[in-house]
């Protein structure tokens, strides 16, 4: 595996490799990396086939986050992080510090202003525009040909498409399935955060996600019963305080009043400090 930290190592690559005519596929992520991050890149390999390269990108981008979030407290685990990715068969990992991706003066960003303004985008106005514009920077340095997202920050997933699409790059985008504990908790590197009693709460979001996806197969198809029965269940834990509980459609995250064709319920909540979104997707089978 070849690390990369400064930009100019990492183009002179990307031109080498473009001109051998290899592709490349992407795995962006912030570190602290844990199983679901691990299950991107095997899709990343297996998209790669034999001659393709897999990059995979590990920066705790200061511009998604708001004032008052986490950036600080982010975990980082750097040594753990090259190894897993070493296991896993990643070509090349990009390792930039904060200084090398953002000039001290620099003056652009990217916004996205549609799909970013309901469910996390509400309570984090500046989070899209940062992972718009580190993601737009990624794709620019290196070019793939495609990228994979985890379908558990659902939200960036659809805005990341949005980005390929009106902005023109000629990536594909993968989106790779939740990959959970053992209780069903959703891997998140804020997990680490988590005290063990919070941990252990924390299997709520499951449950209540669950129950909803119980609702709808029982045939209730109103929204905002579904909505209401999340809450309460959220609520239900002594320590969870909800951020957002929404029932939105997957493909517009637009509110929805009645359930049609398909739903997303998405849900954020606090415990302590340490904020955990989790979602459920149902389509109705035809
Ligand atoms: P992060 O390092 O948290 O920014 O995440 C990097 C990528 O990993 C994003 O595309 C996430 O959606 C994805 N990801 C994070 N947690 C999971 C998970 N439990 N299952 C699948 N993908 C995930």
């Amino acid at each position: 595996m070849i690390e990369f930290q400064q930009i100019d190592e990492l183009q002179q690559w990307v031109q080498q490799e473009a001109a051998a005519g290899r592709s490349r596929i992407l795995v962006p992520t912030m570190g602290g990396l844990h199983q679901g991050h691990l299950s991107l890149m095997d899709i990343a390999k297996k998209r790669a086939g034999e001659e393709g390269e897999v990059v995979v990108s590990l920066f705790v981008n200061p511009t998604q986050f708001g004032p008052g979030e986490d950036l600080a407290a982010y975990p980082k685990t750097l040594d753990q992080d090259r190894q897993g990715c070493e296991e896993s068969g990643v070509d090349v990992l990009f390792v930039p510090e904060a200084g090398v991706m953002y000039a001290k003066d620099a003056s652009l960003k990217v916004t996205e202003v549609k799909l970013s303004s309901g469910l996390c985008g509400r309570t984090r106005p500046v989070h899209f525009d940062g992972v718009c514009t580190i993601v737009s920077k990624l794709f620019n340095l290196i070019q793939p040909q495609a990228a994979v997202f985890g379908e558990k920050d659902f939200q960036q997933l659809a805005i990341i498409r949005r980005l390929v699409r009106d902005l023109n790059y000629p990536i594909e985008i993968i989106g790779g399935p939740i990959v959970r504990e053992d209780d069903g908790l959703a891997m998140s590197t804020r997990n680490l955060n988590l005290s063990s009693d919070h941990r252990q709460e924390a299997v709520v979001l499951r449950q209540a996600l669950l129950e909803a996806g119980k609702m709808l197969g029982d045939g209730e198809r109103n929204a905002e019963h579904i909505q209401a029965h999340v809450e309460k269940r959220l609520m239900e834990s002594p320590s969870a305080i909800p951020n957002y509980v929404e029932v939105v459609h997957p493909d517009t995250l637009q509110v929805l009043d009645e359930v049609t064709d398909a739903l997303l319920v998405a849900v954020a909540v606090f415990f302590g400090s340490t904020r955990l979104i989790d979602n459920l997707c149902w389509r109705e089978e035809k």
